[in-house]
């Protein structure tokens, strides 16, 4: 028989949303009256913007002919996307990538989960906490993160650097230095994101200390405030020391489609066992021509039509359209009492439970007395426990239903379980 990866056994049962799904199906199976509203799932509900459903259409009629069929495209993604990368996400913003630099794949998750490949078995990971959660297993299964202390929620060979409304959900730099540091601005789950200067502080650190940082974008375009970088690459020498990733899904609609990028300067270095500094690209090239063909042509022709005015435009009435959501759940919580932070730069909202109940608890509340589905904050690590999010990816008209059922339940700063 095959040996498997044992790091795989260690992998903590089933996976955070599987369990809230679980949980909400015996839910419905017990109250089939209860109308439930989603505002736990990152998934969009909007669909994709007529520019790309425009540009998908004529791709296709473009695979009907001699002239305009494509096979096996370039693995790292087809010269007319990376250069509309180059030009529409970051030339605007005064920072100048070379497209040769940007690599195209089917989403940020994929990229996330292999970009450690690059990395020795031995090298040290450190993520903030709480944390999307593909950082932190995608190592587990390199064999990277040592043992699960149930108990405490954490990774014996993983640095956590907590972020909760104590330190305004900005991670302190480690006390002992890491070799991989993964950010993620505007950040999933907390909605924080950083400033100029905040983020300046862990490019010079990185620097200093022969970091590398994995800045994880997929939220950028929800950005709303003055300050705040849009990429890594704005800030000073972030080209030696920082990956950037980002993502179609979110601003897009491109859940279901599927892109996204991954930006990695050449001048972005590592170190090989016996001392030798070498470039990222080309390994990262070597991986992806080794195991991914590529995203399809007509998706990527879709991802195009994002830069074009008209697309741009219609992106931007869907980002706007989410983000009123965020304004909608940040005020209803507000005035029911509830410590909320986020849904500002970001489409999620982080609240502190009331009554200083734990995550799963004020899931079960939230569930079974007013038929809302969020995600308990412990699910994203243990400096998650006393907290919750919620998303603002619905309809307006079944956010402000939840917002009204939150309000109906009364005050929650006095609130107690009953
Ligand atoms: N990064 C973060 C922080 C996310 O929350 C998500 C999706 O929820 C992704 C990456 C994945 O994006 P994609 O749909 O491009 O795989």
């Amino acid at each position: 028989m095959a040996r498997i990866n044992e790091e795989y056994l260690k992998l903590p049962g089933s996976y955070l949303f599987a369990d809230i799904a679980h949980k909400v199906e015996a839910f419905k199976r017990a109250h089939p009256e209860t109308e439930i509203i989603r505002l736990g799932i990152g998934d969009v509900t909007r669909p994709l913007p007529p520019s790309v459903i425009a540009a998908l259409h004529k791709a296709v009629d473009e695979q009907a002919t001699p002239e305009g069929f494509r096979g096996y495209g370039p693995e790292q993604g087809y010269a007319f996307l990376r250069e509309a990368i180059a030009e529409g996400d970051f030339a605007p913003r005064g920072v100048e990538i070379d497209p040769a630099d940007i690599f195209i794949s089917d989403g940020a998750k994929g990229d996330l989960g292999n970009f450690q490949e690059l990395f020795g078995r031995e090298s040290v990971i450190a993520v903030t906490d709480p944390v999307y959660p593909v950082y932190v297993d995608s190592n587990v299964m390199a064999g990277r993160a040592g043992t699960f202390d149930e108990k405490a929620g954490s990774w014996s060979g993983i640095v956590y650097l907590p972020c909760t409304a104590e330190n305004g959900f900005i991670p302190s730099l480690p006390a002992k230095r890491p070799d991989v540091i993964y950010l993620c601005l505007p950040n999933n789950p907390t909605g924080t994101a950083l400033s100029r200067a905040d983020l300046q502080r862990w490019v010079d650190y990185a620097r200093a200390n022969e970091c590398l940082i994995l800045f994880d974008a997929a939220y950028e375009a929800y950005i709303r405030e003055e300050g705040i970088p849009h990429s890594i690459y704005e800030l000073e020498g972030a080209r030696e020391v920082a990956v950037e990733f980002r993502s179609f899904s979110k601003p897009a609609g491109f859940t279901g489609l599927r892109c996204g990028y991954v930006v990695v300067p050449e001048t972005v270095r590592a170190r090989s066992a016996e001392g030798r500094t070498v470039a990222l690209k080309p390994l990262w090239n070597r991986r992806q021509t080794t195991k991914y063909n590529g995203c399809p042509y007509i998706v990527q022709r879709a991802a195009e039509a994002v830069y074009t005015p008209q697309g741009r435009r219609e992106v931007r009435e869907n980002v706007d359209y989410y983000m009123e959501n965020a304004a909608t759940i940040r005020s209803g919580l507000q005035e029911a009492g509830l410590e909320v932070y986020g849904g500002v730069n970001a489409p999620y909202i982080w609240l502190k439970t009331p009554g200083g109940m734990d995550s799963w608890t004020f899931f079960e509340v939230l569930l079974h007395e007013l038929g809302i589905v969020g995600t308990p904050g412990v699910g994203f690590g243990p400096s998650g426990e006393g907290y919750f999010r919620l998303t603002a990816f619905g309809s307006h008209e079944n956010t402000a239903k939840a917002m009204r059922r939150i309000a109906e339940a009364g005050h929650w700063s006095t609130w107690k379980k009953g």
